[in-house]
Formats: structure tokens, C-alpha cells, sequence
């Protein structure tokens, strides 16, 4: 049977770099090496959220640990973890502090979109620097204009040679400061630079790249590119999302991986389940926090909606009614992440309509946001003004906790993308 191409996207859908093969041992081993390092990113993370740059004595820790392959197949070096394994390391590894994290986390997205997409040859190489050299990846996409979603304006223009030659620049370089190896998108051109003309031109032309990445930290030039250190946020100071520009950056022959829309685009829907790990381990630190904090506090006297001369919070109810809350949501989220985590991995989500695997498997990550952001918000209620302090973990827990709002997908194309589904035609759904 001829193969449409919806059989190919759906063929493809299910790709990503996970092997799955690695032993629960050999995981309890890799999580003892998490905790550990989950420690010492919660001792750090204060210090790097004042200063408002990158972590960069976690650099160093982090490639001590063997948690930068864990999901690496076994075949190109690594440990074959599997999507929920992995998803288990960066929860807590977020437990200690999430920003740090979401600048690994960047890593471990590329690994699993980059390594599930290029040829056996391009994985021995890549994959070998990053398991057996303990490189690290980053994955700029993002433009100004475009965002995530919109057409890349950045070109990739065609040298005489072979190879491209890159210019443009992406506005979300999470993780630059680490990585030593890039994955990114940009639309070809012409030999003179000239993007192609029609929507469905662009759409083909629009591809995948991966390359090494470095500059001087002091003049912040690479060999054509320039680093912005402008990372200026409401919270995940420390993940060093900054600008990158892209005048003449030579990408080889060999760093093509493959169309961006029609082949990466579309694999890389449980990658969201990455962004839920994040914000489900800082869910678990809300509630660890308020445990902490709401179990030992004392008001003494009061005269309010209680009158009385001694009272302990964790007696109050609206208090033991609140933290019974978060420990419900946080174990309906876990429940939901894992559960996601699974069917994706056994490939239930097959079983979907093709246009709803994407907004379906992101549902895991829209919830976990929207329910992170209602606990961050509910634990400064409940511990009171002195949350509000700059420095005050719950203040900081709140602010880092918007950054949910955004990373793909967010609930609001969630929900386009079901409801436009859902009231399609008769004729288009058949
Ligand atoms: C801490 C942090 C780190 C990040 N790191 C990275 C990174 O390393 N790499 C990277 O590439 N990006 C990164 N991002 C960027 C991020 O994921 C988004 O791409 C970015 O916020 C811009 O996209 P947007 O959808 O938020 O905004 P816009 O694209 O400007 O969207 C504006 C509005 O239009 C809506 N919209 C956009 N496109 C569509 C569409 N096709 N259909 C319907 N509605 C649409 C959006 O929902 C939104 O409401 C990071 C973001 C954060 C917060």
C-alpha cells in the first residue's frame, strides 16, 4: 500500500530517542545520584536567583553524575532510560531547585527530539559526545516574532561548499552558558538569501540543525554568532535563557537532521511531559515547604475570624483544609504524569485522533502548571506576609512558577486545538 503523507507523520509521531531498557537497579542508582545532586542545586539556587545568571558552578556537578545520558540509548553509550525514568530525575532534580533544572532539562529535550530523529551515524557521533564526553545540548527556537509556533525567520543560507551558513536571531538560548553542542531551526533560502515565497514553501524548506556551539565568555562572540546575556525575568533567573544572534554560523552537510514541521515538529508532542517533571518536583517542594513551615508556626494570641489567647496554624482549619488540598493535587498530577509518561511510551496514544495526540499528551503538562501555579499562590495565602519578602522561598517558588504559563504547549492552544477538532465539519472528520 502506498504510504500517504499522514502515514508518515503518524509513522513518525511516535519517535523520539527513548530505548527503555534500563533496569530499576541500575535506576535506583542514577536517582541516589539526583537526590544528591538535587541537594546541592537546593543549597545553590538562592544564590544564583539573586545574582540573576546562570548556575555555573552546577555545570561542573552536573557532569560528575552520569544523569546527562541517561537517556541515551544503550547502543550510542548511554544508560536507555525511559521517558518516565527520565521524567523521575528531572522532578527531582526540580525538587531542589527548578530553575537550575530547566536549564538541564533543555538537554534532555534535544537528546530525546534530536536523538530520535537522526540517522545511526548522525546518533554515534552526537549522542557519543554526549554520553561518552558528557557534552551537553541546548535548543534556541523560539524568535521574536515567531515565538515557537510562527515560521523561522532565521535563514540557512546555501554555501557553494556544501553546508549552510546561518543568520538570525533566537530570542530563548536556554542553557547556552552549558552546552557545547546546538540544535535549532531555520528556513533555507536561495544561494542569495531569499526565503521562499509561498506559506507551503517555507513550511518544506523550514529544517532541523545540529552543530557544536561555543563562544568566549568574555567577549561573548563565537565563530559567527554573538550571545546576548539578557536574561531578565520574573523568575527562572538561573537558566541562562539569553539571545542568541546568528551572523554566518557555518552548519556542515552533516549537521541537517531533517525537516522542522513535517518531521520534527511533529515527535516532539511528549516532550511537554518534561515541562510537567519540572513543575510537578516544584510541587512537591510547595508542599514540603508549607509542611515546614505551616506544622511549627505559632500566631500566640489573636483576635480575627478566630479569637483566642494561643493558636497553632496547623490547627486551623481553612490551614489543614489547605495543605490536605495540595497534597491531593500534587498525588493527582503525579498520577497523571506517570500515567501519560506510560501510554506514550507503550504507544496508546496511537489510539487517538492524529490531531488531538499533541494537545492530549500536553494535557499532563497544562495541568500541572495550572495546578503548580494554584499551590504556589494558595502556600503564600496560608503562610502569610512574610512570603511576600524578597528571598522568601515561597515568594520565589511563586515566581518561578509563571514561567509554566508558557512552554509549549500552553492550555490555551490546548484547547484550540481540541475544540477546532471537535467542531470540524462532518466531512472533514471523515
Ligand atoms: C523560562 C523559559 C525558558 C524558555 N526556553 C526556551 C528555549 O530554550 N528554546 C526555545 O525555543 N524557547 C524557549 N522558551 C520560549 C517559550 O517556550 C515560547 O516559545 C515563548 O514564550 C514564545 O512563544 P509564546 O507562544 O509564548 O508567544 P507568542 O508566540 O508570541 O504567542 C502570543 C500569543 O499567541 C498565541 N499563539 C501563538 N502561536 C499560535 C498558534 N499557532 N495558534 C494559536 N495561538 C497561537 C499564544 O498562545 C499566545 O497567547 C522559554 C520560555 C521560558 C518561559
Amino acid at each position: 500500500m502506498a504510504t500517504t503523507e499522514t502515514d508518515d507523520f503518524q509513522a513518525a509521531s511516535t519517535t523520539s530517542a527513548f530505548d527503555a531498557t534500563l533496569s530499576e537497579a541500575d535506576f535506583d542508582r542514577l536517582f541516589e545520584q539526583a537526590e544528591e545532586l538535587s541537594e546541592y542545586f537546593r543549597e545553590i539556587g538562592p544564590e544564583f536567583d539573586e545574582k540573576n545568571t546562570f548556575a555555573f558552578p552546577s555545570i561542573e556537578r552536573f557532569k560528575a553524575t552520569d544523569l546527562g545520558a541517561i537517556s541515551v540509548p544503550k547502543r550510542f553509550g548511554g544508560h536507555g532510560g525511559s521517558l518516565l525514568q527520565t521524567s523521575k530525575i528531572i522532578s527531582e532534580l526540580s525538587k531542589g531547585d527548578s530553575a537550575i533544572t530547566l536549564a538541564y532539562n533543555m538537554h534532555y529535550i534535544m537528546v530525546g527530539i534530536a536523538g530520535g530523529l537522526m540517522s545511526d551515524e548522525q546518533n554515534e557521533y552526537w549522542l557519543g559526545r554526549v554520553a561518552n564526553g558528557k557534552e551537553l545540548m541546548f535548543g534556541p527556537f523560539s524568535e521574536k516574532r515567531a515565538g515557537f509556533s510562527g515560521l523561522a525567520d532565521m535563514k540557512a543560507i546555501p554555501q557553494e561548499g556544501g553546508g549552510w551558513k546561518i543568520y538570525g536571531t533566537k530570542t530563548w538560548g536556554t542553557n547556552c552558558e552549558a552546552a557545547s553542542i546546538i540544535t535549532t531551526n531555520a528556513t533555507i533560502t536561495d544561494a542569495e538569501g531569499n526565503l521562499p515565497e509561498t506559506f507551503e514553501e517555507r513550511v518544506a524548506a523550514e529544517s532541523f540543525f545540529i552543530a557544536d556551539f561555543g563562544f568566549d565568555t568574555e567577549t561573548l562572540e563565537g565563530d559567527g554568532l554573538r550571545v546576548e546575556r539578557s536574561w531578565d525575568s520574573l523568575g527562572m533567573h538561573a537558566t541562562g535563557t539569553h539571545v542568541i544572534h546568528f551572523d554566518g554560523f557555518f552548519i556542515p552537510e552533516s549537521g541537517f537532521i531533517c525537516e522542522w514541521r513535517t518531521g520534527a515538529f511533529g515527535v516532539l508532542e511528549w516532550a511537554s511531559l518534561t515541562f510537567a517533571s519540572i513543575y510537578l518536583g516544584m510541587q512537591a517542594r510547595v508542599l514540603e515547604e508549607s509542611r515546614a513551615l505551616l506544622s511549627k508556626k505559632t500566631l500566640g494570641a489573636v483576635f480575627g475570624a478566630i479569637a483566642a489567647n494561643e493558636v497553632k496554624v496547623s490547627g486551623v482549619g481553612h490551614i489543614v483544609d489547605g495543605v490536605g488540598e495540595m497534597a491531593s493535587r500534587y498525588e493527582i498530577c503525579r498520577r497523571v504524569l506517570y500515567q501519560t509518561c506510560n501510554e506514550v511510551t507503550e504507544g496508546k496514544d496511537d489510539d487517538w485522533p492524529l490531531e488531538l495526540r499533541f494537545p492530549y499528551i500536553g494535557l499532563a503538562k497544562t495541568f500541572i502548571a495550572e495546578n503548580v501555579m494554584w499551590m504556589t499562590k494558595h502556600a503564600m495565602s496560608m503562610v502569610g506576609g512574610q512570603s511576600f519578602r524578597r528571598g522568601n522561598i515561597f515568594e520565589r517558588l511563586y515566581r518561578d512558577s509563571a514561567a509554566s504559563l508558557f512552554q509549549p504547549l500552553n492550555g490555551d492552544q490546548t484547547r484550540t486545538y481540541i475544540g477546532e477538532y471537535l467542531l470540524q465539519p462532518d466531512e472533514l472528520e471523515d
